[in-house]
Parts: structure tokens; sequence; C-alpha cells
């Protein structure tokens, strides 16, 4: 069911704590952590604490969650005194997605081109 915590599902065992991660914020909500292969001096995936398969599903099924997400987002980059940085939500395979949880990767701390690859 939409929300609740899958058995096989990498992110939601690091909400749980079965999984270690290098965690830089904790809401009621939402968790941020440091993405192990960092594409970015600083790379943060704010995850939803509630398990969503992508942005889609979080937006159309937990709207104010969604909207916890993005201002963690915000959050993520003052804490590490990001003047500029780029928000990512790969959504399907084409688009790169791995790991089937809703993630806003936080990117900062170089330059950053555009369009992206
Ligand atoms: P996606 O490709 O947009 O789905 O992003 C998944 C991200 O999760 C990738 O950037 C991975 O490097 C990252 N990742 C995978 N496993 C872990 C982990 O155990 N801890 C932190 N980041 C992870």
């Amino acid at each position: 069911m939409a929300g609740e915590p899958q058995d096989d599902c990498l992110f939601c065992k690091i909400v749980a704590g079965q999984i270690p991660a290098t965690i830089v914020r904790e809401t009621e909500t939402t968790v941020a952590f440091r993405d192990i292969n960092p594409q970015a001096p600083t790379h943060v995936l704010v995850i939803p604490k509630a398990h969503y398969q992508d942005a889609a599903a979080l937006a159309a099924g937990a709207p104010e969650l969604a909207a916890d997400v993005l201002r963690e987002t915000r959050a993520v980059a003052d804490q590490e005194k990001l003047d500029s940085y780029r928000t990512i939500f790969n959504t399907g395979t084409g688009a790169g997605q791995t790991v089937w949880h809703t993630h806003a990767h936080v990117l900062g701390g170089r330059g950053l081109e555009w369009p992206p690859g």
C-alpha cells in the first residue's frame, strides 16, 4: 500500500536504521543523507520516511509530504552553505532512477552544466 514500508526497499531500510547512512538532517517526515556515490562536493538525498516509488506517486498520494521534501532540499542547501544548487528527481528507468523510493538529489559545490546529461 502507498506510504507503507516495503521489505525490499533500500531507503525504507535506511529510514528504519537497518542500513547505515550518513544522515545530515532528519524531521518527523523526512530524512536527508549523503549519497554513497557523490557526483558533486555536496550530494545529499532527501527522502520521505513513507514509501512512495517516485516523485509523481508522492505528489499524487501525499502532496503535503512532497512539500516537506522540497522544504528540506532548501534546508540542506542552507546547512551545506550552498548559494547555488540543483534539485533532481529522476523518475523512471530512462531518466536514471535506480532506487524506487522517492528521493530528491541535492547537488552543489561545483559548477553544474545545463542541459544535464
Ligand atoms: P537514482 O539513480 O536517481 O535512483 O538515485 C539513487 C541514488 O542512491 C544514487 O545516486 C546512488 O548512489 C544512491 N545510493 C544507493 N545506495 C545508497 C546507500 O546505501 N546510501 C546512500 N546512497 C545510496
